[in-house]
């Protein structure tokens, strides 16, 4: 039997990464045989011509709706108030220290004055907005920033994420991407970082595979792992942190792999119904989910 490695050296927490890349790549290397390769010399479009996977689809528990093509992503109010928030709780952090600390409110009045830096996608729906709609983005942002800033206080030394920043990483020489979301970090790579992702969704048993995802997402790109990955729920106040150890990385790199084989044979994805059929885009074509939904007699 091996022993596990240890995150708590740097050496432990870069051997792990050589670890993870090692098994992804293996695995995705037998699973995809000649499909989905990258041409010498063509960039790769990971949108348009591969697939990309992220934490969505890491905790997805239907595997058909998983492998059915999606409905295009639309923004809305909901989705876009993380991402001023995100950039509002930067403004502030910059702000702390001087003389006048800046209201939650003003952060956001600010950010939503000044656009020039946004992410072009989110500059471009906010202002197809009327002043209404964008009124009700700035509220929603101030909501999620409040929430975001008592869940978490306001401690200089935690890094906001910049929203158009994601981590990423591609599997060397396919057109596969991971992409996951961190709202912010503490501490360095030298010394182990430590990510806070927020949810919206009720804490529960998928906290800890989305924790491992975004963690062997980071140990992928940084090359190191995290030491810890925090999920905080605004909703509830709660924070569970979740250490990150070479079996919940495996236990992520596992299920990414299985997602990626079923992205790429949509048609091996079996279906397993439950409440989340409700809110399934395959609900129209999908007898199960019909049948799940169905009033009983
Ligand atoms: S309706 Fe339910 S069972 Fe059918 S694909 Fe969607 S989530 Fe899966």
């Amino acid at each position: 039997m091996t022993s596990e490695i240890e995150t708590s050296t740097r050496e432990g927490r870069q051997a792990l990464a050589r670890k993870m890349t090692e098994r992804v790549c293996d695995s995705v290397e037998q699973l995809l045989g000649e499909q989905y390769r990258v041409e010498p010399g063509v960039r790769p479009n990971y949108f348009a011509e591969g697939f990309v996977v992220d934490a969505f689809r890491v905790t997805e528990r239907c595997p058909r709706k998983l492998a059915g093509p999606q409905s295009d992503y639309r923004d809305s109010v909901a989705m876009t108030r993380r991402r001023v928030g995100l950039l509002a709780v930067r403004e502030l952090a910059n702000s702390a220290g001087t003389s006048q600390p800046m209201l939650v409110s003003a952060a956001v009045q600010q950010v939503m004055a000044d656009p020039t830096n946004w992410p072009a996608s989110l500059r471009d729906w906010v202002d197809s907005l009327d002043r209404a709609g964008q009124a009700a983005v700035a509220a929603a942002a101030i909501t999620w920033a409040e929430s975001a800033l008592r869940l978490v206080g306001r401690d200089a030394r935690v890094k906001w994420a910049e929203p158009s920043q994601k981590p990423k990483w591609n599997v060397p020489g396919r057109l596969v991407q991971l992409s996951a979301s961190v709202d912010a970090v503490l501490g360095g790579v030298a010394t182990g970082e430590k990510l806070l992702i927020l949810s919206d969704a009720v804490p529960g048993p998928g906290d800890r595979l989305r924790a491992g995802f975004t963690a062997l997402v980071r140990t992928l790109g940084a090359k190191h792992a995290p030491v810890r990955v925090t999920v905080g729920s605004p909703a509830t106040g709660l924070m569970q942190p979740i250490p990150v150890t070479q079996d919940l990385l495996e236990l992520a790199a596992d299920r990414t792999v299985e997602m990626i084989g079923l992205l790429a044979n949509p048609e091996s994805a079996g279906t397993v119904p439950g409440r989340w059929c409700s809110y399934c885009h395959l609900l129209d074509q999908c007898d199960e989910g019909r049948t799940q939904l169905a009033p009983s007699t």
